[in-house]
């Protein structure tokens, strides 16, 4: 029973385009009204008819403890009670820029911000200052938030929503943005002979995770950093998705390529708004108050949200054996679909990060990643929703595997689908 979800989406249609604060939760992609959510507890949500589901949205990926840690909720509550918000200096902010530069050395400096949209943004502004040039590389499919100069070719949910580029981008806002193929080295090459002078940074989702999740070939993030140096030009690791998550270190530490600047976002806020960028020192001194850089935020390093942060780091850091247990959970579900659906699926799994295309294509990028059959993506979730289990509602996001995600859970998940039936 989902009356309540379906009264309270009719309601919020009234105030709140499609009834949401963010596209892809509406669910047109699968053809069904939202859940609207009352609470979580570990891998579990439940809706506000009391059902209750296993999640593997996992907010999109801050989850990766599951919701509502105890150690991490008790350290909000104390937090809370020192005042939301303060536009100072906070002890917070320190400890968690020291702890992020621990864990991803090569954010030497770092600045905290809100959104991870806020984070890519002001990189790709501190490339162009620091370089004192215009263009960026992007791929295609790749998502780095919304803002006006990144909405080209993003994929996510301007995937599924068809909407190649928005609405109400002037075209002379996009006109530096160059757009290469993902694992495509020759499609970047070709771009650095026509404009290296004037490319600023290429920016990168490191394992792909916004066309579904789609790995990078073993050279193709280390041909990237030659590049770069040989034009010297900036590389930028958007990391919003996969730093915490594919290794306590990020993609960078898992494939041992060393980004320029790195963007962070969903697992640095401990499931509160904040983000991050940082990346060499030099570059980094370009930011005001030290350098002509303009990029500033109200709420940036909020109290609360940097306490959410630490917690979950410092976690992440200190209980060994997260990283092997989400990537063994997520390999039992990539064979469960294996097993069940063959040749007909391909899927893309790394660490905690799955994707199943219903294609039979091998998912290497854009054009590959949009040759699944959507439909049937639809069929599959309604299937697993309706058996209790919250899948991402599109086919071009990923499934998140969390630290509190049970082995009962897993044999649930796993019997579920070998039980499909479209
Ligand atoms: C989610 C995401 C963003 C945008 O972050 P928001 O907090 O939603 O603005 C940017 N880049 C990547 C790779 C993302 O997955």
């Amino acid at each position: 029973m989902n009356n309540k979800s379906e009264i309270l989406f009719e309601k919020s249609k009234m105030f709140m385009p499609g009834g949401v604060n963010s596209p892809v939760r509406a669910f047109r992609a699968v053809h069904r009204n939202p859940l609207f959510i009352d609470r979580a507890n570990g891998a579990k949500i439940y809706d506000i008819d009391d059902n209750e589901y296993i999640d593997y949205v996992c907010s999109w990926g801050p989850g990766i403890l599951g919701h509502a840690d105890s150690r991490v909720i008790e350290a909000v509550k104390r937090a809370c009670d020192k005042g939301l918000t303060f536009g100072a200096p906070t002890e917070n902010e320190y400890i968690l820029v020291e702890l992020v530069n621990e864990l991803m050395p090569s954010m030497e400096m770092i600045r905290l911000v809100n959104s991870g949209t806020e984070a890519v943004m002001s990189a790709i502004r501190a490339a162009r200052g620091f370089t004192g040039r215009d263009k960026i590389v992007k791929f295609r499919g790749c998502y780095h938030g919304h803002s006006d100069g990144l909405l080209v070719k993003a994929g996510s949910g301007a995937l599924t929503q068809s909407i190649p580029d928005s609405l109400g981008v002037p075209a002379d806002y996009s006109k530096n943005t160059l757009v290469a193929e993902y694992n495509n080295n020759a499609s970047v090459e070709k771009l650095f002979d026509m404009y290296g002078e004037d490319i600023a940074a290429i920016i990168v989702e490191p394992v792909a995770a916004n066309m579904g999740v789609v790995l990078p070939d073993k050279e193709f993030l280390k041909d990237l950093r030659r590049i770069v140096d040989k034009y010297k030009s900036l590389l930028i690791f958007d990391e919003v998705i996969t730093g915490f998550r594919l290794s306590l270190g990020g993609a960078q530490e898992y494939f041992g390529v060393r980004p320029d600047i790195t963007t962070l976002g969903k697992i640095v806020g401990g499931g509160m708004p904040l983000a991050a960028y940082g990346g060499r020192r030099d570059v980094m001194d370009m930011i005001a108050p030290l350098g002509g850089v303009y990029q500033a935020g109200t709420l940036s390093g909020n109290p609360i949200a940097t306490t959410a942060g630490i917690e979950t780091l410092k976690i992440l850091k200190e209980e060994k054996g997260i990283y092997k247990k989400i990537n063994d959970n997520a390999v039992k579900i990539k064979n469960a679909v294996e097993s069940t659906f063959g040749n007909s699926v391909c899927v893309n799994q790394i660490g905690s990060l799955i994707s199943v295309f219903f294609t039979e294509k091998r998912v290497t990028d854009y054009e590959t990643a949009i040759s699944s059959d959507t439909e049937k993506y639809a069929d599959y979730f309604n299937y697993m929703l309706d058996k209790g289990i919250y899948l991402a509602p599109s086919q071009f996001e990923a499934m998140f595997i969390s630290a509190v995600h049970s082995d009962e859970d897993i044999e649930k998940t796993c019997a579920a689908i070998k039980n499909y039936k479209a």
